[in-house]
């Protein structure tokens, strides 16, 4: 938890499957850290233009899907059969309105197609052609595969296959570190609190896998008490509706967010798989939560003096 309150703003994350401090380079990380800001920055300007806590999460998670380094959008994991899938989400807190979308393949930016699905359908999740189908009657242009191949991820592929062959679990032994996914929650002017999260998944997943990203009240949660977007083991965060269990813990049992962040990432999900995943969150007042359970979570916030502020490892 930072000590920090924030009037509006943002708070990111970049997935936990960080590299192994061993082998992440000064450029790298350097890199990382660009990417960070960039999307800090995005934010920050549409919040300073007094747009809206959605406006800002989906400015702040494209620019984290079109680089490279995070695995969303470009740069994002290939499944068992060497293709991206992505899926993404996105909720507003006040009237808990909420869109995703499932297994998309040509869609440059998940995140955004979400938000049309939660704007301009009657729908919340969408998956695959139909998701796509979507997207072109939105105007969204169709985007070539090979915008989205990145040759590291591809090396992650078949080191993934080669560590999975013959066990039964074609994750392996480590699922988070075939992890990855970009997160945003935000909080604007008139109080709004938003979160929204985009993400191709564990590297080798099984086609037709559809982890907690996509779904409201695991991956991704708001309501006026909270913002919640998550990154790790995604089966984990599924079967233990993470988000909203943030968000219960505070409306049921009165808890604050860092107490229900930390019992929610460390107890529920930490006791029984140490290294499954980690959160960013923000409250009503604009406290910022980031925990997690891994060696370290891509990670950064910015508030209204636009000064953004990174970190990659504990
Ligand atoms: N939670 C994502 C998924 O399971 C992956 C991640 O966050 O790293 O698809």
């Amino acid at each position: 938890m930072t000590e920090h309150r924030l009037e509006t703003g943002v708070a990111i994350h970049g997935g936990v499957g960080t590299l192994p401090v061993d082998r992440m380079t000064p450029e790298l990380e350097a890199d990382y850290r660009a990417g960070l800001r960039d999307a800090l920055l995005a934010g920050h300007d549409v919040l300073s233009l007094r747009g809206t806590a959605v406006e800002a999460c989906v400015a702040a998670v494209r620019v984290m899907e079109d680089s490279p380094l995070f695995n969303a959008g470009r740069g994002s994991n290939f499944d068992e059969r060497g293709v991206i899938t992505m899926d993404a989400s996105i909720m507003r807190g006040d009237d808990r309105q909420a869109g995703a979308v499932a297994g998309v393949s040509d869609v440059r930016s998940p995140v955004r197609l979400a938000q049309l699905v939660m704007e301009r359908s009657e729908h919340v999740l969408l998956t695959d052609a139909g998701a796509e189908a979507f997207a072109r009657a939105q105007g969204m242009e169709e985007t070539e595969p090979a915008f989205f191949h990145t040759d590291r991820r591809w090396e992650e592929l078949e080191l993934a296959r080669a560590a999975g062959a013959g066990r039964p679990n074609v994750l392996g032994d480590d699922p988070t570190a075939k992890a990855g996914t970009v997160g945003a929650v935000a909080r604007d002017a008139s109080g709004l609190l938003a979160a929204a999260t985009s993400t191709g998944g564990m590297a080798n997943k099984t086609w037709g896998r559809v982890g907690d990203s996509p779904i409201i009240g695991a991956g991704t949660w708001a309501s006026e008490l909270c913002a919640v977007s998550c990154t790790g083991w995604g089966e984990l965060f599924l079967r233990n509706a993470v988000a909203f269990d943030v968000h219960a813990r505070m409306a049921y049992g009165g808890a604050s967010l860092g107490a229900a962040a930390e019992a929610v990432v460390h107890h529920t999900l930490g006791a029984r798989v140490a290294g499954s995943g980690g959160l960013v969150a923000l409250d009503a007042e604009g406290r910022i939560e980031f925990s997690f359970n891994t060696p370290g979570m891509y990670r950064g916030w910015v508030d209204e003096t636009g000064e953004p502020r990174v970190a990659i490892y504990r």
